[in-house]
């Protein structure tokens, strides 16, 4: 929060410099100029301010592409935990992929969104780990469209909202496959995914799930979705830890040109060799705030585009098979820190 605030509190002195500016030369100069300046600052703050979200949605420019959505979502103020994450991807033949579902709170807004997309059924969901911000919205999602199968890990949870997850799926009656380092899946036409993490076998600590905030985020699903030469990678929430756990047994092969910052791009994330291993051309972090400078700065100077939802809003991502990416955000640049 606070980086936005000393963004946006950097832009309003811009803006204010701006004027003064403008308004110096009105002493000096014709009125005419003195409109000039004031005009185009007010076009660049419009354009700062510009909403995409319709051009967004509408895919027809890209229909031939393959495309990820990075939704912008949020809690009201009070909710104990954050929005989380929620994507979806969409084949060039329309299949589509959703990975989490975000929180319960926010699951009207997920619904929508994929209601926008024109989407009406989803081929596969994948779940990352069973945190409420990342399988909350799964009953809603599953009562509004039809899923054809779920893919998620092997690792459980104690509490309500993971309750409804199962519930959820045993309602909606369809298979379901448990993922784990090694599987690959080919059920797209011209995408091949790798499973990285977890370990088949989960190991849950003695007192689960007391203070088990940093296991189960260490065993998210890590997946690299493969189309021709391009390239994305999901790895949920791992911690520094589990990022550990993966670069020891695949380093080689975790480079990917768009990835999920770990952790909603938090610091207890995204470390150093895990960037450099990954080494993206496009990042973009889920949250409602923020999190961390020093992680934007890390992806940066490896040579990311880095993106947040935070400030970004909605993010999507459109690839053909040849590395050529277009990123177009319902706000904003990519951030330059
Ligand atoms: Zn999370």
């Amino acid at each position: 929060m606070k980086r936005i605030k000393a963004g946006a509190a950097m832009l309003m002195a811009a803006v204010f410099m701006a004027m003064t500016l403008a308004g110096c030369q009105k002493q000096e100069t014709e009125n005419g100029e003195t409109e000039t300046v004031a005009e185009s600052v007010e076009t660049a703050s419009e354009q700062e301010d510009a909403d995409r979200y319709a051009e967004l949605v509408d895919d027809d420019s890209v229909s031939d592409k393959l495309r990820i959505y990075f939704m912008s979502i949020s809690v009201p103020e009070g909710t104990d935990d954050k929005a989380g994450d929620a994507a979806v991807m969409i084949t060039p033949d329309d299949k589509v992929m959703m990975i989490d579902s975000g929180h319960p709170e926010s699951s009207d807004q997920v619904v929508d969104f994929l209601k926008e997309l024109g989407i009406t059924k989803i081929d596969a969901y994948v779940e990352s780990h069973p945190h409420i911000d990342h399988i909350g919205g799964f009953p809603a999602v599953a009562s509004a469209f039809e899923i054809d199968h779920v893919y998620r890990t092997n690792v459980e949870h104690t509490t309500k909202t993971y309750e409804n997850f199962e519930r959820a799926i045993e309602e909606e009656g369809c298979p379901v496959t448990y993922l784990k380092d090694g599987d690959s899946l080919d059920i797209f036409d011209n995408i091949h995914i790798d499973i990285y993490h977890p370990e088949e076998e989960v190991v849950y600590p003695e007192k689960f799930p007391e203070g088990s905030t940093q296991f189960l985020n260490d065993e998210s699903l890590t997946m690299k979705i493969t189309y021709g030469e391009s390239t994305i990678l999901f790895a949920g929430d791992l911690y520094t830890s589990g990022e550990d756990d993966v670069l020891e047994k695949h380093a080689d092969s975790l480079q990917a040109d768009v990835v999920k910052a770990n952790h909603h791009g938090r610091d207890t994330s995204n470390q150093k060799d895990w960037v450099e291993a990954v080494s993206p051309k496009i990042v973009v972090a889920m949250d409602e705030t923020m999190q961390s400078a020093t992680i934007v700065k890390r992806y940066t100077k490896q040579g990311a585009d880095y993106y947040t939802t935070a400030i970004n809003g909605f993010v999507r991502v459109a690839m053909d098979d040849a590395k050529n990416y277009e990123v177009l955000t319902q706000k904003g640049e990519a951030l330059d820190l």
